[in-house]
């Protein structure tokens, strides 16, 4: 960072690239790298004087917290990594069958306690049917019948594969409009949805059905479905910033942070470059570039778009807040060399849902963690930490909720792990960036004008694509940085055959 600033100070940056990305988070460091890596001038841009985005982790004395997304798909995200040249990434798996579980939190006190996630259709051994009972609230037959369903969804899964083979998007529809074109018996229905929130959906009836035929196949199978950051030496998502930005300088990525792009510059239609300005100087600048990479929020996006280009339409339209609550422990609750416990999804009670949640009851899935399960480094030697994310409707900037929500996770802490001594408790607020992880984002409108403008990220989903969260951005950027190389190429071919010298400087 200090070289970075020091270059821009003698005034050595360099004003033109062949490629400028705005945006130094997750997205932006994949794209800027696999460019850089296939021979690209890069200037890679940042608003924020530290790189990362929304991947960050807070240091609390002592403790790592990591406020980034607790669990991240795993589809195609080590592979993306690869292609940025980060070949070992600090990732451990999760297989929900065995790290992930799952417990009805009702008045404030965990109730049936903790169970295995039930993949419906799967044999009802006595922990199975258990947990059938408390966490789904349905008999024995109907969990058959529910499985029943389930294989059926699976087959809109297998079509849905066969169709992104063969290159075709395949239809979008959200579980509660599929289960009504069953005309399943409600119960039943209400029993397949509620399987979707077990794993993770907000809300069943708006989860997308493929993601949640995807979600039951992974889970039925006890494959790893997801990732968390793993032990590093910062213990948390920075520890995997820190190797995309070392594998990004490495490729010869020129980074700039503490740099506001304002505008795209456009002269005739065809793109120029980039309106930009360093924070803490009043003047504007500009940066020439044949290609531009726009790795920020849609909204971010939408900002420096010029009117002529069709803004990139809006992400998941209900996102949420993520709002999350670190609890540092005096001592380890699990005994000393045990692994500590699998990561529970606190619930509300089946079938509450559209009724006003009681008091104490949460009325989204909670996921409750011991970080040290994967990030050992995450607490002081003899010390653990909790961690609790919540999601919020809205903008979650309501104080009187956030507190009522710190004290609903407080008290399922002391009810699951009794006589623990909680020594310090931190909240923070994501406002505004959370979605529900099974409601896909609409596809972009394909941006025609003006050309050379890419975008990727947060918000940008591929036809094949069917994660979300840090795996779906990563898709989206090893997609667009493929399609800019594939770009360059036709244009050094075609400068070739025409005897044309390619443009330096
Ligand atoms: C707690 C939490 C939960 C989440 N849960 C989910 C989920 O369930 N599902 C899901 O899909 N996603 C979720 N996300 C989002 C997920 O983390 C992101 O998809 C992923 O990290 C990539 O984000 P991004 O593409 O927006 O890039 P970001 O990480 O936001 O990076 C964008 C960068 O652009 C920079 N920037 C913005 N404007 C400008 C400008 N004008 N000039 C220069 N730089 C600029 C910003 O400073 C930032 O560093 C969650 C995020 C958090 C924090």
């Amino acid at each position: 960072m200090a070289i970075v600033t020091e270059a821009m100070r003698r005034g050595s940056a360099a004003r033109r690239c062949d490629v400028a990305v705005v945006g130094a988070g997750l997205p932006g460091l994949i794209s800027a790298s696999i460019l850089a890596r296939g021979g690209a001038r890069v200037v890679l841009l940042d608003v924020a004087r530290r790189p990362g985005g929304r991947l960050q982790t807070l240091a609390h004395q002592g403790f790592a917290i990591d406020v980034s997304p607790p669990l991240w798909e795993s589809d195609g995200l080590v592979e993306a990594l690869a292609a940025a040249g980060v070949a070992a990434p600090p990732l451990a798996p999760v297989v929900a069958r065995r790290d992930v579980f799952a417990a009805v939190l009702e008045g404030g006190a965990v109730q049936g306690g903790v169970h295995p996630l039930p993949a419906p259709g799967t044999v009802p051994s006595p922990a199975v049917l258990e947990a059938v009972a408390s966490l789904v609230g349905v008999k024995p037959r109907a969990w058959a019948r529910i499985g029943e369903a389930a294989g059926e969804l699976l087959a809109i899964d297998d079509r849905a594969e066969q169709e992104a083979a063969a290159g075709v998007a395949s239809p979008r529809g959200t579980l509660g409009e599929w289960a009504a074109s069953l005309s399943l018996e409600p119960a039943i229905a209400s029993g397949l949805l509620r399987s979707a929130e077990v794993l993770g959906a907000w809300d069943g009836s708006r989860a997308d059905a493929r993601r949640v035929a995807h979600g039951l196949r992974r889970l039925a199978a006890g494959d790893a479905t997801h990732v968390v950051p793993a032990e590093n030496a910062v213990a948390g998502a920075r520890g995997l910033i820190d190797a995309l930005v070392d594998a990004a300088v490495e490729a010869g990525v020129e980074m700039r942070l503490g740099t506001r792009v304002l505008a795209l510059e456009v002269d005739g239609g065809r793109l120029r470059g980039l309106v930009v300005q360093r924070e803490e100087l009043p003047f504007l600048a500009t940066l020439e570039a044949d290609r531009v990479v726009l790795a920020v929020p849609p909204r971010a996006a939408r900002r420096i778009l010029p009117a002529l280009a069709p803004a990139p339409r809006e992400a998941p339209p209900a996102s949420g807040s993520m709002f999350g609550v670190a609890f540092g422990l005096g001592r380890a609750p699990w005994p000393q060399d045990a692994p500590p416990p699998p990561a529970v999804r606190l619930l509300g009670p089946p079938g509450a849902r559209g009724k006003t949640a009681a008091p104490g009851t949460p009325s989204a899935p909670i996921l409750l963690s011991a970080p040290q399960a994967h990030a050992p480094a995450t607490a002081p030697p003899g010390k653990a930490l909790l961690l609790a994310h919540v999601p919020l409707p809205g903008d979650g900037l309501d104080r009187g909720e956030t507190k009522r929500v710190e004290l609903l996770v407080r008290s399922a802490v002391l009810d699951l792990h009794p006589g623990v001594e909680i020594e310090w408790e931190r909240s923070w607020l994501r406002a505004g960036e959370a979605c529900d992880p099974f409601v896909l984002p609409a596809s972009p409108e394909p941006l025609t004008a003006p050309a050379g403008v890419h975008v990727a990220g947060w918000g940008v989903r591929l036809a094949r694509c069917v994660t979300s969260g840090p795996a779906a951005a990563a898709a989206s950027a090893v997609a667009v940085a493929q399609a800019i190389a594939s770009e360059r190429d036709e244009g050094a071919e075609r400068d070739a055959s025409l005897g044309t010298p390619r443009r330096s400087g």
